[in-house]
């Protein structure tokens, strides 16, 4: 299933949980606003080239809008606006004071030279320059890109608004980066994993786990949740699957991947169907991949909504600590993080109570809830 479907399915079936009014409904799945932009730049070989710019601003009842930026060849509006609600759902589940918004450029990245892309980053920039803003739309780093983009994103932008730092999260440390941003994926996982198995009166140490995505989310938490004592068995990215029963070599998979641009081949674990991976026997499953529907029995899944906030939720951390002018140490970062995370876990498992639905439906019910008594309070009427 696609990303837009997954994420109206969820959507749908949470409003009908909270017995959303149905105009509010509508109006929740709105965009505020989406922006499309032709980037065009000369070549390194001298030859002009055009390239499709996205900013989808989904909502901003919560306040700023909030949202990554990818380069990639499949980028098309339908997706990124997919992408900007969930963010909207996300950032509510999380709670912190942010609305949602995606956004992306139609390119394959890695035929590009660093200058190419260096050009198109700041045409896109200047195209969207006045869109964006510390109290109005904060882009951050996803698929495709990274800190050296966020970093001309925040110098473009400053050549026409002042430097602004906080215009953009996943900045490099020496721009006002946060510490502890790199593993932040990987240690909200853990962190909400805790709480999960908590729950369950379980710890990390001697669970098996299955981790369906091995970018920087899954890699992060495969890594973590190793040092913690779990046992990862099974772990797909694109490129394809491996399991191993008695528990799979991180650190050697890590380096694997970074040599070979996925897992594909890796000897320390049998090859299997990345399609089987979620009909394989485990403790826990960590979907760290994007968009699909899961569900299994007897198994503990963690919601991918929920799984995947504690990168935003450190964004949100740079961003405050841009605003303050004052940088936190990276013990304070990750201890604000598992709060953040643990209390996330909480309120969701109080909807499912409440609601009487599985972890993914509690989560998308608390996101939306929030969301919707925003604009409620705001007034969205009138
Ligand atoms: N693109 C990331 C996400 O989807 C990060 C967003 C952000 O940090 O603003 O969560």
């Amino acid at each position: 299933m696609n990303a837009l479907a997954a994420t109206s399915r969820n959507f749908k079936q949470a409003a009908k949980l909270l017995g959303l009014d149905s105009k509010l409904e509508k109006s929740l799945l709105i965009p505020f606003r989406e922006i499309k932009v032709e980037c065009t730049i000369p070549k390194d070989d001298g030859t002009l080239a055009s390239y499709v710019g996205f900013r989808v601003q989904h909502d901003n009842a919560r306040g700023p809008m909030k949202g990554g930026i990818r380069y990639h060849h499949e980028v098309d509006p339908d997706e990124v606006n997919a992408l900007a609600q969930l963010m909207t759902w996300k950032t509510a589940v999380a709670n912190i004071p942010y609305g949602g918004a995606k956004g992306g450029i139609g390119c394959s990245p890695g035929d590009l030279s660093i200058s190419e892309l260096e050009r198109l980053t700041r045409v896109f920039t200047q195209k969207i320059h006045d869109l964006i803003g510390i109290h109005t739309d904060i882009p951050a780093p996803d698929m495709g890109t990274n800190s050296q983009t966020m970093a001309w994103i925040l110098d473009e932008y400053s050549k026409f608004h002042g430097y602004s730092p906080a215009v953009v999260t996943g900045k490099p440390v020496d721009l006002g980066g946060s510490l502890g941003r790199d593993a932040a994926t990987g240690r909200g996982v853990l962190f909400a994993t805790e709480a999960l198995l908590a729950e369950h009166d379980k710890g990390i140490a001697g669970q098996r786990f299955i981790i369906q995505g091995f970018g920087n989310v899954g890699s992060w938490a495969a890594q973590l949740i190793n040092e913690a004592g779990g046992k990862v068995i099974a772990i797909s990215d694109v490129t394809g699957a491996v399991k191993n029963v008695n528990g799979l070599d991180i650190a050697q998979l890590v380096k694997h991947s970074a040599e070979n641009r996925g897992i594909k081949g890796f000897n320390g674990g049998d090859a299997i169907d990345p399609n089987s991976l979620l009909t394989e026997e485990c403790d826990v499953l960590i979907p760290a991949a994007l968009g699909g529907i899961l569900s299994k029995k007897g198994v503990l899944i963690l919601p991918d909504i929920l799984a995947n906030s504690g990168r935003v939720t450190v964004s949100y951390f740079e961003w405050v600590q841009n605003i303050q002018g004052f940088m936190w140490d990276e013990e304070k970062v990750n201890a604000e993080l598992r709060t953040y995370m643990t209390r996330a876990f909480g309120d969701v498992k109080e909807m499912c109570r409440s609601h009487n639905c599985d972890l993914r439906m509690g989560a998308f019910t608390l996101g939306v809830n929030r969301v919707a008594r925003a604009t409620v309070l705001r007034g969205w009427e009138a």
